[in-house]
């Protein structure tokens, strides 16, 4: 296991997370627009399957988050973080690229 293998790990953590914030923004202005505005059964209907569909993805980024040693499932491990240490081979998964780690 690399540092370059740690940052991709946090890099694809970071994504995870702005995903999960612009995911829950999009909740909320979906659910604004179904109440404020008279907007066609339609249009509702598309916007609460966006809505499914986006959820999905999210949790399919959250559910490829893998160990860089031994490449077990973090997702399971974890809600929308990096574990400490990997819970199959014991790697510590948040020291930093150049070794500094806490
Ligand atoms: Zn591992």
């Amino acid at each position: 296991m690399s540092a370059n293998d740690l940052t991709r790990l946090r890099q694809h953590h970071n994504a995870t997370i702005g995903l999960f914030v612009a995911f829950w923004l999009f909740v909320l202005v979906s659910i604004g627009v179904i109440e404020f505005f008279e907007i066609s059964k339609r249009t509702q209907d598309s916007l609460i399957g966006t809505l499914f569909g986006a959820a999905i993805v999210l949790s399919l980024l959250q559910f490829t988050k893998r160990c860089p040693n031994c490449r077990a499932n973090l997702g399971w491990q974890v809600r929308l973080s990096i574990p400490k240490n990997c819970h199959k081979c014991g790697a510590g998964l948040r020291q930093r690229p150049n070794g500094q780690g806490r």
